[in-house]
């Protein structure tokens, strides 16, 4: 069976860290990976040095995502053209072109239209709170599920071409236990980790280990994560906290990725060995 991985994200960049090794591991056995980003990016952060500036950020980051998906072997990589919201609460989410502000149907429309012609076994996206909370986040991950299931549906989306039922969905989803280790690193090393309190039981920050399907194993693809997360040089400058702990303990902890599989709805506690494991 030919492979086929479909990963639908809202930022250049948003693959990198939670999916660039499971991407890139797929990529090498052979499987066909495809990347939709629904904007360029345009109002993230700028690192010194880098010469982008807020006009030419989204272009930058355009390139950055270029060369990331080239890096972890991305066959397709399609841009979806709507314009990064911002956070929550700043100006930016008010613009007519934020990606927020796209009718839901119009965007669920162009991504039934791609997963019926890619024909996916299994989609990517972001859990309900897309990590934390980015708006973009949040309306791909609704516009994601909603496609997925609307793809199957033959009446819907007809101009969209024949119906498609990937097999499985999947939210990357980084465990809470990966924050409180990331935090125990950063204690050793004297860092201020005054914000982690909400990785603690009950703060609600990071995935539920327990909801955790799938730990994918990426050592073999921690060189080619590495490389493609330095694609993305305006968002993971010097000041980066990946950047900030030793680069032999962040390559250790991005041996691992994790997913959490959305559909069919598993049994509780149920564990893959992979995303596509028996299939
Ligand atoms: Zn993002």
């Amino acid at each position: 069976m030919q492979q086929t991985l479909l990963a639908l994200f809202a930022h250049p960049d948003d693959e990198a860290f939670g999916t660039g090794g499971t991407l890139s591991q797929y990529a090498a056995a052979g499987a066909d990976v495809t990347l939709v980003c629904t904007t360029r990016g345009e109002v993230g952060e700028i690192a010194e040095g880098t010469g982008a500036t807020p006009e030419t950020l989204g272009e930058v980051r355009e390139a950055e995502l270029r060369c990331a998906a080239e890096t972890v072997g991305v066959r397709e990589l399609i841009f979806l053209g709507y314009r990064d919201s911002g956070m929550a609460g700043t100006p930016e989410n008010a613009d007519p072109r934020a990606y927020v502000n796209a009718p839901a149907d119009q965007v669920v429309s162009q991504l039934v239209g791609i997963i019926r012609r890619v024909q996916p076994q299994v989609v990517i996206t972001f859990e309900p709170n897309g990590g934390y909370g980015h708006p973009d986040h949040i309306a791909i991950h609704h516009h994601a599920v909603a496609a997925f299931h609307a793809a199957a549906d033959g009446p819907r989306y007809p101009e969209q071409g024949p119906a498609w039922q990937a097999a499985r969905l999947f939210y990357t989803a980084i465990p809470r236990s990966f924050f409180l280790r990331m935090r125990d690193e950063m204690d050793a090393l004297g860092m201020d980790t005054s914000g982690f309190a909400r990785f603690e039981e009950g703060g609600g920050g990071g995935w539920p280990d327990e909801q955790v399907n799938v730990v994918m194993d990426v050592a073999d693809a921690v060189e080619a994560k590495w490389s493609a997360l330095n694609c993305h040089r305006t968002q993971f400058g010097p000041g980066n906290l990946f950047r900030r702990l030793p680069e032999p303990t962040v390559k250790e902890m991005m041996q691992r990725e994790y997913f959490a599989l959305a559909w069919p709805e598993p049994e509780p506690g149920a564990r893959f060995d992979d995303l596509f494991d028996g299939m």
